[in-house]
C-alpha cells in the first residue's frame, strides 16, 4: 500500500491522520467482508513511473507580469477608471514598487521607459488553461493565472484586488461548466462591464458526469483541449495589440505537441487489457478521457462533478462494492486533493488496492512532476498504465 510518490506539499499520511470534517466516521462504512485483491499476483509492485521522467517538463511562470518591469506607471486600459484608492497593481508590480522604495532613484530610473510597453493583459482562471494560454500566446500578452500551483480548481479563491482587476483585462479566460465555483461570479461581473469573455466550455463537446451535470473536466481528453486551442486562437488573435499571426504559429506548433500527447495516450491505453481498463478515484474527474479511450468510469468516491461535495457512507459502500466486483488493482487519486478518503478505503476496509496519486486538476511547482499541461498528461498516462497493466 505504498503510495506511488507524493508530490504533494501538504500531502498527509492517511494511516496516521484521523479523518476530519464531513468524512464519515469508519464505522459507519459497512464494507463487503473478506475482500481481497483478485488475479494480481503477477502485477509488479512499486514498478510506477516518477511523473517527473514525463518528457518537456519546461517550467511554467505561473505569473508573468513582465517581470523586470517596475511600472507603477503601467497604464491600466481603456474602461472604467478605479478610484486612485482602489488602483489595484499586479504580483510583479506590486514587488517592483516594494524595491522601488527601497531602491530609491536607482530603480525609479529603470522604470521610467518600462511604462512604454503595455503588453495585452489576458487573466486565466485556471494554471491548466493558463498554461495552454501561455503557449499560444508566447510574447504577445502578458498572462497571469489566478489559481496557484497544487490547488483546487472548484475552490480556489481570489482576493479583492485581483477582482477589481478583472475588468482592465483585454481577454478572461476561464473553464466554465461550474469549475470555478468561487471565481466564475467575478468573471461574469466583469463581462458584464464589458471585459472580454473566453469560456473554454463554451468549445467542446460536453458530456455530462450525472443526468443533466455538465462534466467541467474536459482537459483529460486532449482531443477537446485541441477544440478549445482551435477556439482561444481565435479569441487571442482578435485581441488589438496581439500579432496574429504570431498566435497563429504558436497554435499550430501547440495543436502539434497535443498530438504527440494524443498519439502517446492511444498506444499506452491501447496496451491495457480492455477489462482492465476501468477507472476509480476520490472524485469524479476522468469521464472525458474515459468517453475517448474506453475506459469505464467504476466509481469515485465522491460520486460528484465537484470537490466540494463529501461522500456519505452509503456512497463508499457503494464505491468499495464495485472496486471489489471488478477487480480493479489500483485506484486513482487526485494530486490535488487529500487521498484521505481512498486510503481509508484501502487500508481500513480490507480492500487490497494501490492508491496512485495522479495530477489531475492542478498543475504543479517546476519539480513537481506535472508544470505544464503536457507533462501533466504524459505523466498520468504513464501512471494510469501501469496501474491497470497485468
Ligand atoms: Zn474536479
Amino acid at each position: 500500500m505504498t503510495p506511488e510518490h507524493n508530490h504533494g506539499g501538504n500531502r498527509t499520511t492517511p494511516a496516521d491522520t484521523p479523518t476530519p470534517g464531513p468524512t464519515p466516521p469508519l464505522s459507519a462504512v459497512v464494507l463487503p467482508r473478506g475482500v481481497r485483491r483478485t488475479g494480481l499476483a503477477a502485477r509488479p509492485t512499486g514498478a510506477s513511473p516518477q511523473p517527473g521522467t514525463a518528457r518537456r517538463a519546461a517550467p511554467a511562470p505561473e505569473h508573468n507580469h513582465g517581470g523586470n518591469h517596475a511600472t507603477p506607471a503601467d497604464t491600466p486600459p481603456p474602461g472604467p477608471t478605479p478610484p486612485p484608492s482602489a488602483v489595484v497593481l499586479p504580483g510583479g508590480v506590486r514587488r517592483g514598487l516594494v524595491a522601488l522604495l527601497a531602491g530609491g532613484a536607482l530603480a525609479l530610473s529603470g522604470c521610467a521607459s518600462a511604462g512604454a510597453d503595455e503588453d495585452p493583459q489576458v487573466v486565466v482562471t485556471t494554471n491548466i488553461l493558463g498554461d495552454v494560454t501561455r503557449a499560444l500566446a508566447g510574447d504577445e500578452a502578458e498572462v497571469t493565472t489566478l489559481m496557484k500551483p497544487n490547488a483546487d480548481p472548484h475552490s480556489f479563491e481570489i482576493s479583492a484586488q485581483e477582482a477589481a482587476r478583472l475588468q482592465a483585462a483585454d481577454l478572461l479566460v476561464s473553464n466554465g461548466l461550474g469549475l470555478e465555483e468561487n471565481v466564475e461570479q467575478h468573471f461574469a461581473t466583469a463581462g458584464d462591464a464589458g471585459a472580454e469573455r473566453f469560456v473554454a466550455g463554451d468549445h467542446i463537446d460536453v458530456l455530462d458526469y450525472a443526468e443533466g451535470s455538465p462534466d467541467p473536466h474536459f482537459w483529460t481528453d486532449p482531443a477537446r483541449m485541441v477544440d478549445v486551442v482551435d477556439a482561444l486562437e481565435e479569441a487571442l488573435a482578435a485581441v488589438d495589440g496581439i500579432d496574429a499571426d504570431a498566435v497563429h504559429d504558436n497554435a499550430a506548433s501547440y495543436r502539434a505537441d497535443l498530438a504527440d500527447v494524443d498519439a502517446e495516450m492511444t498506444a499506452a491505453f491501447a496496451a491495457i487489457p480492455a477489462e482492465r481498463r476501468a477507472l476509480v478515484t476520490n472524485h469524479h474527474v476522468f469521464g472525458y478521457l474515459a468517453d475517448r479511450f474506453g475506459f469505464e468510469v467504476v466509481g469515485a468516491a465522491i460520486p460528484s462533478g465537484t470537490t466540494l461535495a463529501s461522500p456519505s457512507a452509503a456512497d463508499l459502500e457503494e464505491l468499495a462494492t464495485a472496486i471489489t466486483s471488478t477487480g480493479v488493482p489500483t485506484i486513482f487519486a487526485d494530486s490535488s486533493q487529500p487521498d484521505r478518503v481512498m486510503q481509508v478505503l484501502a487500508d481500513e476496509a480490507g480492500i487490497d488496492v494501490d492508491v496512485v496519486p495522479l495530477f489531475t486538476e492542478s498543475l504543479t511547482e517546476a519539480d513537481e512532476g506535472a508544470p505544464t499541461y503536457l507533462a501533466m498528461m504524459r505523466a498520468n498516462t504513464q501512471l494510469i498504465a501501469a496501474g491497470l497493466s497485468p
